[in-house]
């Protein structure tokens, strides 16, 4: 048994009857056939009316009049003649006003296509399905047992029928009195027919090629989902995708059947086919209003880790400047929901259609990256959690390789496409000279590598002009400050006069932790660092000052300062005689000293002052040898001045000792401060949080995408 059922759009007029019938004979050669039809389009709507209003003559005639024009125009002579009356009988008993005056709208189309297929010579019976389909009380949900009972009973008894006609929608409830399947039920009547009768097909037709993506009357670029699990098109329905009635899956799932939607007017087209099995992903968008002026979106979607897909529809929402009234969660099946006002509903779901089911012309950048470390692994992270693509951006990040080995940048010389990307998140000191032929062979470079840049000032010379030279870029945004903007609001092109800046983080964090009183020695908190890999193997590296003195070059050389290593004076935290001997001495030392550095503190602590690392560089005024270098909240001592370097600026790294007033004075464990002194504006301050994996991942591919 073939079970079809056809929607009222479908059905409208003659045209679609006439296409309708062709269908329904094609499958009547292959084997029998119930077909399940809606009333003709509109009437269910204007039938409800005719019940609500006080006069409804004008509506009765014009409903009665699309009837008469499609009996006019598919029947002739004495067929034609019975077709009416047989119409106008029923219509008498709609102009009484019946209760549940909607059950007749099925019944006058389904009488047509009965008659119809009759005079072609099929053998026809049509059904009653308020005989047969009972709903449970006081519901629009079947009866199934009893259902199933009366229509295997109803075919079984006709043995001589090709064709079975049945209105869908109608029903009769457990007092016997007509009722209805709810609004869109004559797909549920159909799956019944077919559960009842072990059907092989049960096909549903309407007026476009399947389920899809998404409404394409909203949504344009919707394309039909080939095939899609009874669970996922059971959303789809649930959420809002009218093509088919929620209700309609269960009674075709349990009884194993397929669900196949079709279109009337593109027969040829495969449409969808509802089925156990399931591809996993995106199946589509559907939207509903829930609330008055509120509209709940769905993004119908059966997967585990709904993370991503969470931040990639924030972004797509943010991108059109859209604010969900609620953040988006899952359901329990995994599909994501976010409510958003209905006015705006409609662009909402066409941005998630854009994010998840059209591939954008989106450029593509093929990308190597050196350094397999932790922040390498983070990048590769964002980037297939992303699948790639950056649609803000406009662009696609095709991760090629990402490798330790110390010949990477030898391999991606040789087998890179010019204009992929060499990202250089390595700790290397001699990555660099691998640049210059990188950027010769057309390959743009990114580092977060601070050694890469804080080399001699000509070979950063070379490097900046061979990336001129052959129109790639060589950003490393991310050397100072991570994701800060730091580097990009010194290179505005305004005249920098000074530079303040306290970057070191693992210098911050040991210094703000430490707090004199007993509770962990310096030397602990020190130690502490080295084990959890946040201070260089030698610790001295950082309390030296080595970081802080690759971050000012990075930063003075940004201002347009050639500043060498060799000018910048450094006063590291703890006397000389510390940073002699192994390991074990330093320790040694420093926990005999822990008093002074104690006695130290609590004398800061009592004058309302603190330590703070901070590397700068202040322009000297011509003329004005001997120049103290104090800038705006230098208090400190700038011991060692010793005139004007070759450069024309002077630059420090010291501890100092800095009041509430400093912008030095409140920061947190990692937390950076950049401090940009112009000629012609208010000092710039830029603070937050400088350290992460994360952040250095987002960092580099902000750079990357730029
Ligand atoms: P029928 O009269 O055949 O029962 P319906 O009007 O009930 O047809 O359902 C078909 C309509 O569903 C389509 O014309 C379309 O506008 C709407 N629709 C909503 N969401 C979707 C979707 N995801 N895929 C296809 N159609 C959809
Ligand atoms: N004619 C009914 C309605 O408009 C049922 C259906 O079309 O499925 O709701
Ligand atoms: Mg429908």
């Amino acid at each position: 048994m073939i079970v079809l059922k056809f929607g009222g759009s479908s059905v409208e007029n003659a045209t679609a009857m006439s296409r309708v019938l062709d269908i329904v004979e094609s499958a009547a050669s292959r084997d029998r056939v119930v077909l399940v039809c809606s009333a003709i389009k509109g009437c269910t709507d204007a039938l409800i009316e005719i019940g609500r209003v006080e006069d409804p003559e004008r509506q009765l005639n014009d409903l009665l009049n699309r009837h008469i024009a499609i009996i006019r125009r598919l029947f002739t002579g004495p067929d034609r003649e019975q077709a009416i009356v047989d119409c106008k009988t029923i219509f008498s008993e709609i102009r009484c006003i019946p209760a549940v005056i909607e059950q007749f709208g099925e019944i006058l189309s389904t009488r047509i296509l009965a008659r119809k297929l009759h005079t072609e010579g099929f053998k026809t019976t049509w059904l009653d399905s308020r005989d047969l389909v009972r709903t449970l009380p006081g519901s629009t949900e079947a009866d199934t047992k009893a259902t199933y009972k009366a229509i295997s009973e109803a075919i079984e008894k006709d043995a001589v029928a090709r064709i079975f006609v049945a209105p869908g929608f109608i029903a009769r409830d457990p007092n016997g009195a007509p009722t209805t399947l709810g609004r869109g039920g004559s797909d549920y009547s159909a799956s019944l027919y077919a559960a009842a009768l072990g059907a092989q097909d049960l096909e549903i037709w309407t007026d476009v090629p399947g389920i899809m993506t998404a409404n394409p009357r909203d949504v344009p670029a919707a394309r039909s989902i080939p095939a899609i699990s009874y669970g996922a098109a059971f959303d789809m329905a649930r959420y809002g995708a009218k093509v088919l009635y929620a209700p309609a899956v269960a009674p075709a799932r349990e009884a194993g059947i397929a669900i196949g939607i079709r279109n009337t007017f593109d027969p040829s087209h495969p449409g969808t086919v509802i089925a156990a099995q399931d591809e996993p992903g995106c199946k589509g968008v559907a939207s509903m209003e829930t609330a008055p002026g509120i509209t709940t979106i769905a993004l119908v979607c059966h997967q585990t880790g709904a993370d991503a897909t969470i931040r990639r529809i924030g972004t797509a929402l943010r991108e059109i400047g859209v604010r969900p009234l609620s953040e988006p969660v899952p359901d329990e099946q995994g599909n994501i929901l976010v409510t958003v006002r209905t006015l705006v509903a409609r662009s909402c779901v066409a941005a998630l259609h854009r994010e998840f089911f059209e591939a954008r012309a989106l450029s593509s950048l093929d990308v190597y990256v050196a350094g397999a470390g932790a922040v390498g692994r983070a990048l590769q992270g964002i980037v297939k959690e992303r699948d790639g693509q950056f649609p803000a951006a406009g662009k696609r990040i095709n991760l090629l390789e990402i490798s330790s080995n110390h010949d990477f940048a030898d391999h991606v010389l040789q087998t890179a496409r010019s204009r992929s990307v060499f990202v250089d998140c390595t700790n290397s000191k001699d990555i660099w000279r691998k640049f210059v032929p990188l950027l010769n062979a057309g390959i743009n470079i990114v580092s977060s590598n601070r050694r890469s840049l804080a080399i001699p000032y000509a070979d950063y010379a070379a490097i900046k002009a061979a990336a001129a030279e052959s129109g790639c870029f060589f950003r490393y945004n991310t050397t100072v400050g991570n994701a800060l903007p730091i580097l990009q609001s010194i290179s505005g092109g305004e005249e920098v006069t000074a530079i303040e800046a306290v970057v070191s983080c693992t210098l911050n964090l040991v210094i703000t932790s430490y707090k004199g009183d007993g509770s962990e020695s310096f030397a602990d908190i020190l130690r502490r660092a080295q084990r959890e890999g946040l201070t260089e193997a030698d610790p001295r590296t950082d309390l030296a000052g080595r970081d802080a003195l690759r971050k000012l070059l990075i930063l003075a050389r940004e201002a347009g300062v050639p500043l060498e290593a060799s000018e910048v004076e450094i006063h590291p935290m703890l006397p000389t005689e510390f940073f002699e001997g192994s390991l074990d001495d330093f320790y040694a030392k420093l926990d005999a000293y822990e008093g002074e550095l104690a006695r130290q503190e609590t004398f800061l602590h009592e004058h309302g002052l603190r330590r703070r690392f901070v590397a700068s560089l202040q322009r000297e005024i011509p003329g004005q040898a001997g120049n103290d270098g104090k800038t705006a909240w230098n208090e400190g001592d700038a011991a060692g001045n010793d005139g004007p370097k070759a450069c024309g600026y002077r630059a420090v790294i010291e501890m100092r000792e800095v009041g509430i007033e400093s912008p030095y004075y409140w920061i947190d464990g990692t937390e950076n401060v950049t401090v940009i002194h112009s000629v012609d504006s208010y000092p710039l301050v830029i603070k937050g949080s400088g350290e992460g994996v994360r952040l250095a991942a987002a960092g580099i591919i902000k750079d990357i995408l730029l």
